[in-house]
């Protein structure tokens, strides 16, 4: 059966949206309340893949917080830290620490308009002082209160609003899905629409069917 018009409008109106070349990276927060809220978070800013380092390699759970965000948003799974900012940086990715230490620098000082991700680091210790060296720049977002800092998930925000407002401003938020690769973009169009009929094309190997503007399988190119 096919999707609904309005839900195929919908589901495109969203990745239209996406955006490849911002991310974050999520070193060992394993709290599935805080995932959740990073999730929520890329979801609403339009992020289209976030990646997760955790070392003990624990299957990630989401909870309420997540409102099925999880589904909306690619998690790249990594074991090493080294694994995850090789495949960044071999994706162009300007990587910025979040960090309070003494050499971090006041976020609202770079522009992240280009490649750009967000490193952050788990709830009690912060980032590793491995992935701390491996980053482009260490950044803070400036704490006026008697907590020394944020919850993980609302750096996240902070950090992936503030780059979404300087692309607003420059007029580079796409809108007709010029934040993908149209491979990717045809790919996703079809899982998010058909995930089911999506997981059974992948187990047995074959490619996706194409689909035409209503969301419906294009008579025409699938013969
Ligand atoms: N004691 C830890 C430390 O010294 O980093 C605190 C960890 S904090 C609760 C968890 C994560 O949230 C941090 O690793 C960082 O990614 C992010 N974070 C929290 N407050 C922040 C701030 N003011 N600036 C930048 N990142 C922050």
């Amino acid at each position: 059966m096919s999707i609904l018009p309005r839900r195929f409008k919908r589901i495109k109106n969203v990745l239209n949206c996406r955006i490849e070349n911002l991310t974050v990276l999520v070193e060992n927060v394993n709290k599935p309340h805080n995932l959740s809220a990073i999730l929520r978070t890329c979801d609403a800013a339009g992020v289209f893949e976030a990646n997760f380092i955790s070392e003990t390699n624990t299957v990630k759970t989401f909870n309420s917080t997540a409102q099925g965000s999880q589904k909306w948003v690619k998690l790249n799974n990594f074991e090493s830290t080294l694994s995850a900012v090789s495949e960044l940086k071999n994706k162009n990715f300007k990587l910025y620490g979040t960090t309070l230490n003494s050499k971090s620098i006041d976020y609202r000082n770079f522009d992240y308009s280009e490649n750009t991700c967000f490193v952050l680091g788990a709830e009690k210790w912060g980032l590793s002082n491995e992935l701390l060296s491996m980053v482009d720049h260490s950044i803070f977002i400036p704490m006026r209160g008697m907590v020394q800092s944020l919850n993980v998930s609302v750096a996240a925000s902070i950090l992936l609003f503030e780059a979404i407002r300087q692309r607003e401003i420059k007029g580079i938020l796409p809108l007709k899905g010029e934040g993908l690769n149209q491979n990717e973009y045809q790919k996703t169009l079809f899982e998010w629409s058909y995930p089911e009929l999506a997981s059974m094309y992948k187990k047995s190997g074959r490619k996706y069917p194409t689909l035409n503007d209503e969301g419906e399988f294009d008579q025409t190119t699938n013969n």
